[in-house]
């Protein structure tokens, strides 16, 4: 175990002979061995680095993929659960709580379609209120449109419950965080099994749905080799669409004193993730814009071929919980996207 630690220390202070060993692997159209990639993750910020991320950017030039805008409507934020980055944790007094009609979300789903958008994530935080059949009559709705892509992130269900949302018409199921190491999974998941979360991703696949993944970049405690880690059960599994999100502490959590990600390790679990799962749609959540302003154009250029959009920051809530829409703004919001990605795509 030192020994590895040693190694993997050794390439990142030897970033000369790190940039070289990569651009001999990427000229031959090969993957770069472990030891160079989980090296590149612990190399600090400096010129090196710089150097290296542009290999990776040339080597994503060659792919010539086109990106996209996908919008990602969350449903209910009301969550029975706890883990401490997130700002929905049912502990967390400090945001307002919404929880949409089957046929607002209908409603707006269908004002997102006719826009022309065909990747729809529909969210949810773990809500023990929102019935399960209304989730399956807004799919029935919603699979109407023969060539949506629709994929569902609200957590854990059945066997027989994904069976049921296949059979609705949903293509693919999300599932959150780092599966790599089972200890940083259960720190920052309390109360939820670590075991039920790998056989609920067993049970998406069996119900003939594709897996599609969140994976939070740069939490406490989060080591370079369980990021690599990840990246590599992502190619095992076949990840569908990796979600890459930037972690920026939220208002309410225990983690709100935390650092937010650097992007340079944003850049660098991209490129990681493209490189190993070359097939994958890769999406960046444009909170990154929050931190980074202008940076979605740099993940876009190193791997990313998708923007993920939250639009409940366009959502109008009182305290009592009722809501509407803005949707000029929003639709304004996703224009101004939809442009910074086709300069990225040039
Ligand atoms: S990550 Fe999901 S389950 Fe955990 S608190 Fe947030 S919404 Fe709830």
């Amino acid at each position: 175990m030192c020994m590895v630690v040693w190694e993997h220390t050794f390439f990142s202070e030897m970033p000369d002979i790190l940039y070289h060993n990569i651009n001999q692997f990427l000229k031959n159209n090969q993957v770069p061995d472990e030891r160079s990639l989980i090296s590149l993750m612990e190399l600090p910020e400096n010129n090196q680095l710089g150097r290296i991320l542009n290999l990776f950017i040339e080597n994503n030039r060659l792919r010539k993929t086109e990106s996209q805008l996908i919008p990602k409507l969350s449903f209910t934020n009301h969550c029975s659960r706890h883990c401490l980055f997130c700002t929905l944790r049912q502990h967390n007094k400090k945001i307002k709580r919404y929880r949409l009609k089957p046929e607002d979300i209908i409603y707006l789903s269908w004002q997102i379609i006719n826009m022309g958008y065909r990747t729809l994530i529909l969210q949810a935080g773990h809500d023990v209120n929102f019935p399960f059949v209304q989730i399956i009559q807004v799919i029935e709705n919603l699979s109407k449109q023969v060539d949506l892509k629709l994929i569902l992130s609200a957590g854990e269900f059945s066997f027989d419950q994904f069976a049921a949302l296949r059979r609705a018409g949903l293509d693919s199921c999300m599932l959150s965080e780092s599966i790599a190491d089972p200890d940083l999974f259960r720190r920052y998941h309390p109360y939820t099994s670590y075991l039920h979360r790998i056989r609920a991703m067993e049970w998406i696949h069996s119900s003939g749905l594709s897996v599609s993944i969140t994976n939070r970049i740069g939490l406490p405690y989060q080591l370079a080799n369980t990021l690599y880690g990840d990246a590599m059960i992502f190619k095992q599994i076949g990840i569908d669409l990796i979600a890459l999100e930037p972690f920026i502490p939220g208002i309410g959590t225990p983690l709100e004193k935390a650092n937010p990600v650097p992007l340079s390790l944003m850049l660098k679990m991209i490129a990681i993730c493209r490189l190993l799962n070359p097939d994958s749609t890769i999406t960046i959540s444009s909170e990154i814009e929050q931190i980074f302003e202008g940076s979605i154009e740099e993940c876009i250029k190193i791997g990313a071929n998708a923007i993920s959009f939250p639009l409940e920051k366009f959502y109008v809530i009182d305290e009592s919980g009722n809501y509407k829409f803005d949707m000029k703004p929003m639709e304004e919001m996703m224009n101004q996207y939809k442009l910074q990605i086709e300069s990225a795509n040039d």
